[in-house]
């Protein structure tokens, strides 16, 4: 299938990331939100990003005039309905999610490819809703997504070989690396990485060292960029949390149990960087 135009369903963090890698690789790019505000704020976002590339010289004047023209803003889905794959970044929530893949599925050409970004939902169980399930596939991009190599592209129990070789051309084409991941809690990237960092947290909890000490220990011993707290801090105290949740949850494994120390940290609103403290100071 030779894809030319996609549709983005959201205008938030993810949605206006994954705008600009494709409309960067010459695709053709819908991206829709509800709210026009919060369309507008991602047309925006996606203008400061590309002018950021131009300071920097990754990027010429005429080549991010070229890339934003390939961008048409909207606030219907029904601007989607010649797009050859959509991908679906909206809020994390499943009746949501569920809504807008039964919008899309009436309103997309039967050969369209239909891709959530989801971080924690079934790409089976949202296959399931469809009349096309073997056409929907998770594209897991990371953020910030012009910048992360990887997508993590999951197979629901329903995803053809034809709609996964076609996402994976196209992952290429926008210069991520792919792989392959059986539709499962947490997929393979939060499933290693948020215990890693929930077990930092249980190891301070119990006193093992400080803070300060187990970020080192992992830092030198590990050869690890960023200790396991300030990651957790980095993404997000309560984003931790919600991952070990549908881990613990999807498994009904206790290995996957929230440390009460993260627990309580969210309890507070010590959310880390957004909200100024989380194991580390940023005020
Ligand atoms: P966000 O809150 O920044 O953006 C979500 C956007 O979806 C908002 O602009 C909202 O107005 C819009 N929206 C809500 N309902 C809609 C609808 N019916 N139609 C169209 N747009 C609608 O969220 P985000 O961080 O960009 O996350 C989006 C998705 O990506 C989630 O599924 C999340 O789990 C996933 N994800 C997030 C990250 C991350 O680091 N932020 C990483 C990987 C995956």
């Amino acid at each position: 299938m030779n894809m030319k135009k996609i549709g983005i369903v959201g205008a938030g963090t993810m949605g206006n990331g994954i705008t600009q890698a494709f409309a960067v690789a010459g695709f053709d790019v819908v991206m829709s939100d509800v709210a026009d505000a919060a369309l507008q704020r991602g047309l925006a976002t996606l203008s400061g990003s590309l002018d950021r590339l131009v300071k920097k010289d990754k990027m010429t004047e005429a080549q991010k005039v070229e890339a934003i023209a390939r961008v048409r803003g909207s606030t219907e889905l029904g601007a989607m309905s010649d797009c050859d794959l959509i991908i679906e970044a909206a809020t994390e929530n499943l009746a949501l999610k569920l809504k807008i893949f039964e919008q899309l599925d009436a309103i997309a050409k039967p050969e369209a490819i239909i891709a959530s970004n989801t971080s924690s939902i079934s790409i089976t169980k949202l296959a399931a809703s469809t009349r096309r399930a073997d056409r929907i596939i998770g594209m897991h991009f990371f953020n910030p997504v012009p910048v992360m190599a990887l997508v993590e592209l999951i197979r629901g129990l329903q995803t053809s070989d034809a709609t996964y070789a076609a996402v994976e051309t196209l992952a290429g084409a926008v210069g991520k690396t792919s792989v392959q991941v059986r539709n499962s809690p947490g997929f393979v990237v939060n499933r290693l990485l948020c215990p890693m960092i929930n077990e930092a947290i249980f190891a301070l909890g119990e006193g093992l060292a400080s803070a300060a000490e187990i970020d080192e220990a992992m830092k030198l011993g590990c050869n690890h960029p960023i200790g396991p707290l300030a990651l957790g801090d980095m993404i997000g105290l309560d984003v931790e949390l919600a991952v070990m949740q549908v881990l613990f949850e999807g498994f009904k494994d206790p290995k996957y149990r929230p440390a009460p120390l993260l627990v309580e940290m969210v309890e507070a609103g010590y959310l880390g960087r957004k909200s100024g403290k989380g194991f580390f100071d940023y005020k």
